[in-house]
């Protein structure tokens, strides 16, 4: 066996342990209204409490009314990772009290949930992975509290917004099937990009409307006994994620490493120490004391109704990034990029249908595009540019109106302030110089004018050509098709 450290790196501890994670996700559903009452979902923004009633308030004697449009993108999301729809389930109340959940419990489902058995397919470091899903299963959101000082310390005072109490949320649980920091990355980048491609969550995880937890136990590599598991919070970015689990896997590792047990217990994730810290240990554990919400009917989803949401569901990504393969010809790599967010799909789409080959369309959008809305924050469909004028762009690129340095110039102007990339051409006579007769005589005069550079090619020196070249092109001002440049200047120096 291995010598056990105490100092063992994230590498050799993966060498003797294989670590076990699983996935909960919680997603907001992008609905007008909450999940029992008529109040509005949109609760970022709006003033402390001004998104409340008597039934998200938990106010005695108030009845709650189940929203169809949340039942529906469950359906949906459970659709789209392959689950099944049980004909019959119900909401139960999961009693705890927190302060911001003026309730005392929350609506969820319990034993009935409305969907179990899925999937979710995934890539990680080259190998294909299915990861298990449990359940997909519809609940409320609990407000927000904030704090007045240090809460971990000696807060002042905490005050409470229910505006966000009893927003629509939907629960993905997934099975433990994942084996790697990487995976689960992976797992959740597919998961929220799928929710967004269906509309049916915004995908945000800064502001907390997709958030994760996970569970990650070790056990030895050839044994196959389950360690025992560690829950892990308040991961709000797919690096934080993975960084927490390898952080978890590391201090797991060295404390089985010395023959300690691992308790079995929730930590959170502390972004700025980049460690995890204990909150709360098993004995501590929350008994919820499920029962039925007596106050709602059970749900009856008939299979027209399963249908009817199964014939809406939009293509979803590994379906678009298969079909731009085989229509496009792209590569599964150019494919995978330009689908990871739907609109720079919709906008490949539109800009091959304005006449722009594939290849060229992709190229731009992953490279100089991709840049610009990046360092301006705007996307080329707010851009001044716009999906049209870049299509025209590359048109004028492809039929050699212009050279490619001399587009490149335009597009992060015309990104910026808009235009028709075709006049602007022509206005400042940018149109690239291919007319082999007037590109012959420029080339004679830049000749004439440096023998020295003439003489270092002559003599042997490749690079002296570039000079050459460079002369060429400073006098067409940057117009010239540096190909035929450079075919001219090799025929006239062979002379
Ligand atoms: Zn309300």
């Amino acid at each position: 066996m291995a010598t056990a450290s105490a100092v063992s790196t994230l590498p050799e501890i993966l060498g003797r342990y294989e670590p076990v994670i699983g996935l909960e996700v919680h997603a907001q559903l992008l609905t007008d209204s909450k999940m029992f009452c008529a109040c509005s979902a949109a609760y970022i923004g709006s003033p402390p409490n001004s998104n409340t009633c008597p039934v998200c308030l938990g106010l005695p004697g108030v009845l709650p009314v189940i929203n169809r449009r949340a039942v529906e993108y469950t359906v949906r999301t459970a659709l789209a990772l392959h689950c099944e729809i049980p004909e019959h389930s119900k909401f139960d109340r999961k009693n705890y009290f927190y302060p911001d959940l003026p309730k005392g419990y929350q609506i969820s489902q319990w034993d009935m949930p409305m969907s179990r058995d899925g999937h979710l397919d995934l890539v990680a470091g080259g190998a294909a992975v299915r990861c298990g899903i449990t359940r997909v299963h519809l609940e409320e959101d609990t407000g927000t509290l904030q704090h007045a000082g240090d809460i971990l310390q000696q807060a002042r005072s905490s005050v409470v917004d229910l505006n966000r109490a009893g927003v629509p949320l939907m629960e993905i649980v997934g099975e433990p099937d994942l084996r790697s920091p990487e995976q689960a990355r992976e797992y959740l980048v597919r998961l929220r990009q799928i929710l967004v491609y269906i509309g049916v969550n915004d995908g945000n995880l800064e502001q907390g409307s997709f958030r994760c937890d996970a569970n990650i136990s070790l056990r030895r590599r050839g044994g196959d006994a389950l360690g025992t598991k560690v829950e892990i919070k308040n991961m709000n970015s797919f690096r934080a994620v993975q960084r927490a689990l390898e952080f978890e896997i590391v201090r797991q590792g060295r404390l089985l490493d010395r023959g300690e047990t691992i308790e079995q217990e929730t930590r959170g994730w502390v972004e700025a120490k980049g460690a995890t810290i204990s909150q709360r240990s098993k004995e501590h554990a929350h008994d919820y004391r499920y029962f039925p919400e007596p106050d709602l009917p059970p749900l009856h989803l008939t299979s027209d109704l399963v249908e009817r949401v199964r014939a809406g569901l939009p293509e979803l990504p590994h379906q678009l990034q298969e079909r731009l393969q085989r229509e496009h010809g792209l590569s599964a790599y150019d494919a995978a990029v330009i689908t990871a967010e739907r609109e720079d799909a919709t906008t490949f789409e539109a800009l091959v249908a304005a006449g722009a080959p594939a290849k060229a369309a992709a190229n731009w959008l992953m490279g100089d595009v991709a840049r610009l809305a990046r360092e301006s924050g705007t996307s080329l469909g707010r851009s001044g540019l716009g999906v049209a004028g870049l299509a025209a762009l590359i048109r004028l690129v492809e039929a050699g109106t212009v050279n490619g340095p001399t587009a490149k110039a335009l597009l992060e102007e015309l990104y910026a302030s808009g235009g028709d990339p075709a006049a602007l051409v022509g206005e400042r006579g940018l149109a690239q110089v291919s007319d082999t007769a007037e590109l012959e005589r420029i080339v004679e005069t830049v000749i004439a004018e440096n023998p020295a550079a003439v003489a270092d090619f002559r003599g042997g020196k490749e690079q002296a050509l570039q000079r050459l070249v460079g002369g060429v092109m400073k006098a067409t001002r940057g117009r010239a098709d540096a190909r035929a440049v450079n075919r001219l200047l090799r025929d006239r120096l062979a002379r």
